[in-house]
């Protein structure tokens, strides 16, 4: 069993739980006496720096929200002067100004830690090569992948984003061991190098580490199969650090959450109330050693739950599920909550079609109504109308089944959907809410 950094990845739970508290006892000050926000809102619940004495008092603490970042934009969260901060990232919102981030030196040392860790932990060493085909720029998972491969001291291939073509070619020719990036961009590379007869033997990938968007264990299996690979989950947010943040290890069973840099709870998202181990409810992130953008209890709205049980790998830090959607994400059709996720599990079981899908909702008469588009086999395109029928009906029957409201399905063409470089875009939602 390979780790980066044995000392702090299976720290045994006592004095991580030690190494915690004196950290969080200082992220607390540190962002009390830097940052008027988080004095203010402090201050408006009667908190000093001095009640929180350790991980216990954590749920004392006010929460913070995107908005919050979107309020004091650009620098108002800012725990340093500027001249302290050395890098700047930024998310792009739908409306308005993005949420701008930055980082200290010492915080790019960390978040590099953070990602030789996760390259360790899925095998990869100084031969590696690593192909990050993650976006590079404002966004985070290009640098912070590329910096974290440089730190452990495998090869980069600082590909970016597009080109997919090329992608395939440098995978082929300079024997790439690694790829990185989000999972619907994987399958896309996986397509392409279908369409250009190059077999998964002719490649010498290894792992894939993906992420910035939920997938689900059923793209995992297709991935694995189809790219020959061991495929990884990587989770992280801008606003907290990036990519990184948490990763699974090779049990493949759960995103060990990097506890010594971060502090995870789980809070129901309409109460805000802590919940218990196991149960699935909104992750909430604390960040212990982060200098330029400190956040202190950030709703992620990421769905999850955590799981304390020790690992089979020996790193003590705990897990959190897979992604289950976002609290944004989720769908209210005729009062029930759907997650496209649940929608993709359907697909996958059944099969004949591509992992590719998008979701329409519409309000038709005061009712809402769901329609999902999926992409079917080529095979399946050319064959005979009836089979096509069967199963059609077949995935309205089970995604019915799992939802429990009525849907129309419609199987569209191969790459009928638009896809690409970034995320998928599975929902279009034309209701007026
Ligand atoms: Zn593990």
């Amino acid at each position: 069993m390979m780790y980066w950094n044995k000392t702090f990845e299976c720290m045994d739970r006592e004095h991580l739980h030690e190494l915690q508290s004196q950290r969080l006892v200082d992220t607390v000050k540190r962002v009390y006496f830097n940052v008027p926000y988080y004095r203010d809102k402090m201050q408006s619940v009667g908190l000093e720096p001095g009640d929180i004495k350790g991980v216990e008092d954590i749920a004392k603490l006010p929460f913070t929200i995107k908005q919050d970042l979107r309020d004091t934009y650009p620098y108002g969260m800012f725990a340093v002067p500027l001249s302290e901060v050395i890098r700047i990232h930024a998310s792009s919102g739908t409306t308005g100004k993005p949420t701008v981030v930055g980082y200290t030196r010492k915080d790019i040392d960390t978040w590099a830690e953070l990602v030789a860790r996760v390259l360790t932990g899925v095998g990869a060493g100084r031969n590696s090569v690593v192909q990050v085909a993650y976006g590079y720029g404002l966004f985070t998972g290009g640098l912070g992948l590329h910096y974290g491969t440089e730190r452990m001291g495998a090869t980069v291939i600082p590909i970016s984003g597009g080109n997919t073509r090329r992608q395939v070619m440098f995978m082929q020719d300079l024997g790439t061991t690694v790829l990185a990036c989000t999972p619907s961009y994987a399958l896309y590379i996986a397509e392409t190098m279908e369409e250009l007869g190059i077999k998964k033997e002719d490649l010498k990938l290894q792992a894939g580490i993906f992420g910035a968007e939920p997938w689900s264990d059923n793209m995992r299996k297709e991935l694995e199969q189809r790219l020959g690979i061991k495929a990884i989950d990587i989770y992280g947010l801008s606003e907290v650090m990036g990519p990184g943040v948490a990763c699974e290890c090779l049990e493949q069973d759960g995103l060990h959450v990097f506890e010594d840099h971060f502090i995870p709870e789980v809070i129901d998202p309409d109460t805000g109330e802590v919940l218990p181990p196991g149960s699935i409810g909104e992750l909430v992130i604390t960040t212990i050693t982060k200098e330029g953008l400190p956040v202190v209890r950030y709703r992620t709205r990421d769905i999850t739950s955590l799981n304390f049980e020790p690992c089979a790998c020996g790193r003590t830090h705990v897990r959190m599920s897979k992604v289950l959607g976002r609290t944004d994400d989720m769908l209210i059709i005729r009062g029930v909550n759907v997650f496209p996720s649940q929608i993709e599990h359907v697909l996958m079981n059944i099969g004949g079609t591509q992992p590719q899908y998008q979701l329409v909702v519409d309000r038709v008469n005061n009712l809402d109504e769901l329609e999902v588009w999926v992409e079917i086999d080529d095979k399946l395109f050319s064959d005979e109308v009836r089979r096509l029928e069967d199963l059609e009906n077949r995935i309205t029957r089970e995604i019915q089944n799992t939802l429990g409201i009525n849907v129309t399905v419609k199987l569209v063409e191969p790459k009928t959907i638009a896809r690409g470089d970034g995320k998928a875009k599975r929902v279009i939602d034309k209701r007026n809410i």
